[in-house]
């Protein structure tokens, strides 16, 4: 095979790594921050005390009567 060939092969291959890399760490950055980002809003039932959590939960205790209580829709 020609050397020049084989350079832009070689080029390309380098070139398709970094892409494939620069994909694989953006979108795990960008599921991190969505993560951090969402909360779930909950009203206790029993104390009637309104708090948030943290990611994605369907159900999460009430920090004051410790309450199972499910997630506010609006
Ligand atoms: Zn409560």
């Amino acid at each position: 095979m020609d050397l020049q060939i084989a350079t832009v092969v070689y080029c390309l291959l380098v070139a398709a790594l970094f892409l494939g890399l620069w994909r694989y760490y953006d979108r795990r950055d960008h599921a991190r921050f969505e993560q951090e980002r969402r909360h779930a809003a909950f009203h206790c039932v029993r104390c009637g005390h309104t708090y948030a959590v943290q990611g994605d939960h369907e159900t999460a205790a009430c920090p004051r009567c410790a309450h199972e209580n499910a997630r506010l829709k609006f």
